[in-house]
């Protein structure tokens, strides 16, 4: 029996096992940085397989690495599994963790004969907080060769771009007065951020198509008689590349500028969340894993999408050749619905995370086994 073969066997005898983690973790949802249960069970059955368990890892409490086998080269496998405010895990996410353990518990019963190693890293926070970016900037990537997860979806997509995302608070002040009485004595911190909106609104006419704006306001003032002298927004602003959304939202900032100044406001600005660099999925790791899902029985398999959302894995593709492909767990889903949180706990869901598992698992055999493929999926990073 081959390796392929030995860790698909693996991975079924522990079939149980891998859908009652998605099970459980999709049945109690856990927000991003909050996921203690969540993430213990992961490390925990990974260290029943004979992983060495680092927790907590680069200051966060809910991330973990887990590693086996020695030298070189070093696979990393990617756990998300953190849940949506109001609608659990709408994302999916329990499945990924899942899927990177079951692809995990595979390769334990090859990896010391292999050479090598297998690390997973469980990251929190994707859809709040950027985990991975926290991850990253702690140097957490350092020597590994790739990185990869599958994420749940309607449809079996190899590769997809996602954008590049800045998370930015503006905050005005200005002065209170009586609306009525003395208006005269105040200064309008609302208006500013409603010219804020307008001097957004009047730049996308000169933005591609592919920019993403979009924001809330957050304090708008305490009370229709009183001029607010404090009013906030957050916007995320996106844009396929991280140069082009440097450039995006300095116009922005100019934006601002403007707005405090028609209404003799004063602004000021932060980041509220980490920010996300765009994906540029790995081609010739996307095609073997594309090889072995096929090899697997799945068919309809589309190559390339530009994406629109964002994921902190754009931020690992940047240090690491990585991928991130989508498999199907159920037709027309929509992403962050209850309908999607509903399929991602279907007996569909389970079996999809078990074939990421294997395809991933896979993937990585043939990465850990084939020094001049390892030698492609660095180089197509170095070019970039
Ligand atoms: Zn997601």
């Amino acid at each position: 029996m081959d390796y392929k073969e030995r860790v698909s066997q693996e991975i079924h005898s522990n079939a149980a096992c891998i859908k009652g983690l998605a099970r459980q973790i999709g049945e109690h949802p856990e927000l991003g940085f909050a996921e203690y249960k969540s993430s213990a069970l992961l490390a925990q059955t990974l260290e029943g397989a004979g992983y060495e368990i680092e927790k907590p890892l680069a200051g966060l409490e809910t991330a973990f690495r887990a590693t086996l086998g020695e030298g070189k080269p070093n696979i990393a496998l990617l756990c998300e599994y953190d849940a949506l405010p109001g609608i659990g895990h709408g994302c999916g996410h329990n499945l990924i963790g899942a899927a990177s353990v079951g692809a995990a518990l595979g390769l334990a019963r090859v990896i010391w004969e292999i050479g090598g190693q297998v690390t997973v890293i469980g990251a929190p926070g994707e859809e709040t907080g950027g985990g991975k970016t926290i991850l990253v900037q702690e140097g957490v990537f350092q020597g590994v060769d790739g990185a990869m997860m599958f994420h749940p979806s309607s449809e079996n997509l190899l590769m997809s771009t996602t954008n590049a995302l800045d998370a930015y608070e503006f905050v005005f002040t200005g002065r209170t007065a009586h609306a009525a009485g003395s208006p005269e004595q105040g200064i309008n911190a609302l208006d500013g951020v409603i010219q804020l909106f307008n001097g957004i609104n009047a730049l996308r006419e000169h933005l591609k198509d592919t920019v993403r704006i979009h924001g809330i306001i957050t304090e708008g003032g305490q009370a229709a008689n009183i001029v607010p002298d404090r009013a906030v927004a957050q916007f995320y602003i996106r844009a396929p590349h991280r140069s082009e959304l440097d450039m995006v939202t300095s116009k922005i900032f100019d934006a601002a500028r403007g707005a405090a100044l028609m209404t003799g406001s004063q602004v000021s600005w932060r980041k509220f969340e980490h920010s996300n660099d765009n994906m540029i999925p790995n081609q010739v790791m996307a095609s073997v894993f594309g090889a072995n899902l096929r090899a697997l029985g799945v068919t309809d398999i589309e190559e390339f999408q530009e994406g629109k959302g964002s994921s902190d894995m754009g931020n690992v593709s940047h240090v690491v050749p990585a991928i991130h492909p989508y498999l199907s767990i159920g037709n027309d889903l929509v992403g962050h619905t209850t309908e999607f949180a509903e399929a991602a706990l279907t007996e569909d869901a389970f079996q999809t995370a078990l074939l990421a598992a294997e395809a991933l698992a896979h993937t990585a055999i043939d990465l850990l086994t084939d020094p001049a493929l390892l030698g492609a999926v660095k180089s197509e990073y170095e070019r970039l």
